[in-house]
């Protein structure tokens, strides 16, 4: 019985050990439920008041809207859906004209910017971005009359190099793009090389060529690329280089090694990037007449409804169709030259018998008008009267360098000449403007 009494003495002290063992186990929970409770609500405190926190500290209490200018938006358009008055736009378009030389907006590249203080507040400041260099501000001022200001953004201009090599069964804007070279570069550099190059006979597979040119970056980023700087192709007639050169009164050109002026008055090629397809000729088998007979011009591969620019300037001095020539333009350049454009399939709207026109101004579209087999242009040169080879004929330079510009340029040239051998060393590298 003794032992019997000690065991439930044992197992109710036993009872009672564990009775206080779970008493402290529930207070030590409780303890924990209470820190958990805390730390939630203090979490919660956290999320609830953090983010108004943040807002006041980072969020600019101005509230700014962007509109992108659309075809058809108009100043005064977007400015009244602003809640501007009629009053307001016509005083803003004012300023903006006296003070900033500001007229237009570019639909599709234009963005405009209007701050307000606060949600309730009326505009006080509104930005015309118009272009990666430069900006139109319009703020109310002190005395509430609206004022605007340009402001110019300045362009870190560093100058890259690319060189090609023309592979076989290549042309020479298949080659520009493998060595790097942007298409909107390459457009400029065949612009260029029109003035001396005749792409079909000119153009083999082993030959090199080079480009420099700008690059316009802002914060260390590129925005966008400049001017072609120089440019170099080893042709089957020899090596055509061109340096582009800022005279002293600033006019700018392009100047061969020697300082002779690169651009002529008128274009060999006056489409760009189109291929021979007949050459000048004192005869040939004509492909639809069928007998030989001389071939007056050159005749470029042009799909119809190509634009053919003028490849000169000078004033248009026939417009019309002959069972030959089909829709022609014939222009008047100088004293000497005339140049001839024929098969169009139409005429461009301006252009007409008398009509002053740009180098590079649009004077028709190409076809197959006449005697032709498909759409091409028929270009002739037409020197004093005679009929001459466009790819052969010496083409009078538009802008030749006097004295003290030809030495400036012979010293420019040796420093670039430099610079270019350091950036051919180390593909990759450029140098700073
Ligand atoms: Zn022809």
């Amino acid at each position: 019985m003794k032992k019997a009494k000690y065991i439930i003495r044992k197992i109710n002290v036993g009872l009672a050990k564990s009775c206080k063992k779970a008493r402290d186990i529930n207070v030590l929970s409780r303890i924990v439920l209470w820190v958990a409770v805390v730390m939630i609500v203090v979490a919660l405190g956290v999320l609830v008041f953090y983010k108004p926190a943040r807002d006041a500290v980072f969020a600019p209490s101005e509230i700014k809207t962007v509109i992108e200018v659309k075809s058809g938006d108009t100043l005064s358009k977007i400015f009244s859906g602003q809640g501007f008055s009629i009053r307001d736009i016509d005083t803003i378009s004012k300023t903006l004209k006296k003070d900033a030389d500001f007229t237009t907006l570019r639909a599709g590249s234009d963005k405009i910017e209007f701050v307000k203080p606060a949600e309730d507040k009326p505009v006080s400041k509104v930005v015309i971005l118009n272009g990666p260099w430069q900006r139109v501000e319009i703020s109310c001022g002190e005395t509430g009359d609206w004022q605007c200001q340009k402001v110019v953004i300045e362009r870190d201009t560093r100058v890259a190099y690319k060189e090609g090599e023309i592979l076989d069964g290549d042309s020479f804007y298949l080659a520009g793009m493998r060595a790097g070279i942007p298409a909107g570069i390459l457009a400029d550099v065949y612009d260029l090389l029109a003035f001396e190059m005749d792409f079909e006979r000119d153009v083999r597979a082993g030959q090199k060529f080079s480009v420099v040119y700008e690059e316009n970056y802002r914060d260390g980023e590129k925005v966008d690329n400049g001017s072609v700087v120089v440019v170099s192709f080893d042709a089957l007639r020899g090596n055509v280089k061109m340096y582009r050169f800022r005279k002293s009164d600033k006019t700018v050109g392009y100047y061969d090694p020697n300082g002779n002026g690169a651009i002529k008055s008128l274009k060999r090629t006056p489409i760009n990037n189109a291929k021979v397809s007949s050459s000048f000729s004192t005869r040939r088998k004509h492909p639809v007449l069928g007998f030989t007979r001389a071939h007056k011009g050159v005749d470029f591969r042009a799909p119809t409804g190509t634009p053919i620019p003028s490849a000169g300037a000078g004033r248009v001095v026939a417009r019309g169709y002959n069972r030959g020539h089909g829709n022609f333009v014939r222009i008047r350049h100088n004293g000497s030259f005339e140049t001839l454009y024929a098969h169009m399939s139409k005429f461009a709207k301006n252009v007409k018998v008398g009509t002053t026109v740009k180098q590079g101004q649009i004077i028709g579209y190409s076809g197959s008008t006449g005697l032709s087999t498909g759409p091409h242009l028929h270009y002739e040169i037409i020197k004093d009267g005679k009929h001459v080879n466009p790819m052969t004929v010496k083409l009078p330079a538009i802008n030749n360098l006097d004295a003290a510009n030809k030495k400036k340029f012979l010293e420019y040239r040796e420093t670039l000449d430099k610079a270019i051998e350091q950036m051919a060393d180390k593909p990759g590298s450029f140098i700073q403007m």
